[in-house]
């Protein structure tokens, strides 16, 4: 989701901006306390279940997963009924859960995200009260169960607001899989699930977390069953879906996966520029908005109603939208070759929009971009068949992310680069959570920061020649912590505090990837980055698989890198002290006034221009030093500048105390 605004971040900007201008002014030479001895980075210690997951061979310390990983798999069928008109949802679902793990289940747990619209509902954000599920049929292994307050023994079901546990009348398992037959209605929130669906003005709805869903059961923490609160967002499984949408007759419905039976809905002329636009490399106008009349945007439907089927596989979860007076343009992007043949791939990239979102005439060729760049940048080609970007204004302002389908706002305040960026975010979704399927419920930046350091990366390629967007993002990081504050990445998304929770997720973790790139060198951490999206895709990484990849990308235990930013809360200041000429050297003196160590590399420049590196290693500050020389001959033209990280790789707090001047 992109609801961390760089609103916010300008505003974070120009505080920095006064905040360093008052630093510099500092006479800030070292004082006994900054010669002390320091404190450094423990070994990253991973917590006890996923230490059992490693001796169990699930899971490895060398960031990929085990000989004996499994993970669960979910088949659903899903049948959707909208009353447009009530803006009610009627559902009748079945899901085969398939239990691969090596325990018996007695209990299975689902989500039901619906219910953070219930009164009473624990929230950590404002909800709009629906009442939630209505269920008017609950049954596992083809037997009924009843609602009971008492699952310790005989079979029955029990909701705690978000979550549901279903107990069959016998255990599920391993190796053997359990249907759940679930029939439900609940009312339709305006802008429901923490404002990431809904419906608005009569001519969309937005259908997401709209099902009963299985919670993950996986080989380090079991169930996990951390309630949906509203902010933190999601954790699910892999698995298939058929699901069919029963909509009033002139509503076009889209959604994740494949539309099965297009001949069954859309008119010969709809159908017939629709797969023209499959094959063009430019936006085709599959439907106006002016094209919605009767008969005209969708065939009839007996009594009025036409059933619009997607299927879908390996995916963490479905969405579609309706509309009855979009815009509707597609075209194709191309993603590289999927497999060995050689041929290039192709995905269909569509865009529905409302003519009040004029800015969205430029969608089809953002969502182009970043697909196509997403696809080459992670090594992972964009598998599903088709993504589509839909305008969501009155729903939501920001973004937010579904398999092959994002919500986006009109953005027709904030302009053009700010509609680009969040849509190359958004996008980017579809490698982190959606591919790679991170726990985001507890661990917000593994899917939040790796996606901003990858919209920045698509930006730069988008606007090739403007402002470096890894290099603003260090600087609202840098703003933020020196002005709001400094959270600790892995305490749980929900658990963090309510103003540092955003910049915990998005633009602290988004800064590390970059100090990290500078840290292993493109090779490095490019090969490294694009092995541990590859190994994990489809599954689910833990904080400590990404680590260890990285350990294992780097041939070097990175601990003190880990413990320091993901960990602790600690901040990087290095400054120049004296650089002094004496006897056959130049001496130049660091100190280190943070407390992250990293090495400082510096840039020395003579007189007549030609330069030299030195660096001192990271081993210097973890050794408990405050302050290190380097030297460089004294002969020849005199040293007339020093600068520390003269690339900003790396996220120094006070950039002003960097550069020394004769
Ligand atoms: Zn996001």
């Amino acid at each position: 989701m992109k609801r961390w605004s760089p609103t916010l971040a300008g505003a974070l900007l120009a505080l920095g901006a006064a905040a360093q201008a008052a630093h510099a002014q500092d006479p800030a030479g070292p004082t006994a306390a900054t010669v002390a001895r320091r404190a450094v980075p423990n070994p990253i210690v991973a917590p006890r279940d996923f230490q059992r997951a490693v001796s169990r061979g699930t899971r490895t310390i060398t960031g990929a997963p085990g000989p004996r990983y499994w993970q669960q798999r979910a088949d659903y069928r899903i049948r959707a009924t909208v009353d447009a008109a009530a803006k009610t949802l009627t559902g009748s679902e079945t899901i085969t859960y398939h239990n691969r793990s090596p325990d018996t289940l007695r209990i299975v747990w689902l989500q039901l995200m619906q219910n953070v619209h219930q009164a009473e509902a624990p929230r950590n954000e404002e909800a709009e009260v629906t009442g939630g599920y209505r269920f008017t049929r609950v049954a596992a292994g083809g037997q009924p169960v009843p609602e009971s307050e008492d699952l310790r023994s005989g079979s029955g079901y029990a909701v705690d607001f978000t979550r549901m546990a279903i107990r069959p009348a016998s255990p599920v398992l391993p190796g053997d899989s359990v249907r759940l037959e679930l029939d439900w209605s609940y009312k339709i929130p305006q802008a429901g699930a923490g404002a990431r669906m809904g419906h608005s003005r009569d001519n969309l709805l937005y259908l997401a977390y709209w099902y009963p869903q299985m919670a993950v059961y996986d080989d380090v923490v079991g169930w996990q069953t951390d309630p949906f609160l509203g902010a933190a967002e999601f954790y699910m499984g892999y698995g298939s879906y058929e699901y069919t949408v029963d909509a009033p007759e002139g509503w076009v419905v889209m959604g994740t996966g494949n539309l099965t039976n297009p001949e069954r809905v859309l008119p010969a002329d709809v159908l017939q520029r629709w797969r023209r636009a499959a094959q063009s490399d430019t936006p085709v106008r599959v439907l106006g908005a002016g094209g919605f009349g009767a008969g005209k945007a969708t065939l009839r439907g007996a009594n009025g109603r036409l059933q619009w089927t997607f299927r879908a596989d390996s995916v963490r979860d479905v969405a579609f939208s309706m509309t009855r007076e979009s815009n509707w343009d597609a075209a194709r992007t191309p993603v590289g070759v999927r497999n060995g043949d050689g041929r290039t791939d192709y995905v269909l990239i569509q865009s529905l929009w409302r003519a009040t979102a004029p800015r969205w005439a430029n969608m089809v060729k953002y969502s182009q971009q970043s697909i196509t760049h997403h696809s080459g940048f992670t090594g992972v080609r964009y598998p599903w068949p088709h993504m589509t970007a839909v305008e969501g204004e009155e729903i939501m302002g920001g973004g937010m992310e579904y398999p092959m389908m994002t919500l986006i706002g009109p953005y027709n305040a904030q302009g053009d680069t700010a509609l680009y960026s969040v849509t190359a975010h958004e996008l980017g979704h579809m490698w982190f959570p959606m591919i790679i399927g991170v726990d985001e419920r507890r661990y917000g930046w593994m899917d939040e920061g790796t996606t901003n350091f990858n919209e920045n990366e698509a930006f730069n390629d988008f606007y090739r020649g403007a402002p470096n967007a890894h290099l603003r993002e260090q600087r609202q990081y840098v703003s933020f912590v020196n002005n709001v504050g400094d959270p600790e990445l892995l305490r749980w998304t929900d658990l963090q505090q309510p103003n540092l929770s955003g910049f915990a997720s998005y633009t602290k973790p988004a800064t590390l990837l970059s100090a990290l790139r500078g840290l292993l060198g493109e090779e490095t951490f490019m090969r490294t980055y694009r092995n541990y999206a590859r190994t994990w895709a489809f599954k689910h990484p833990k904080p400590w698989d990404f680590f260890n990849a990285f350990n294992a990308g780097a041939g070097r235990n990175l601990d003190w890198f880990w413990s320091t930013w993901y960990k602790e809360a600690w901040t990087l200041d290095q400054a120049l002290g004296s650089v002094t000429s004496g006897g056959a050297n130049t001496v130049i003196t660091v100190e280190d006034r943070g407390s992250a160590p990293m090495p400082a590399r510096l840039l020395v420049t003579r007189q007549d221009g030609t330069t030299e590196r030195r660096e001192i290693p990271v081993e210097t500050w973890l050794g408990g030093a405050r302050s290190a020389t380097v030297s460089v001959p004294r002969g020849g033209s005199p040293v007339v500048r020093v600068e520390i990280d003269p690339t900003s790789s790396f996220p120094d707090v006070d950039r002003a105390n960097n550069v020394w001047t004769r």
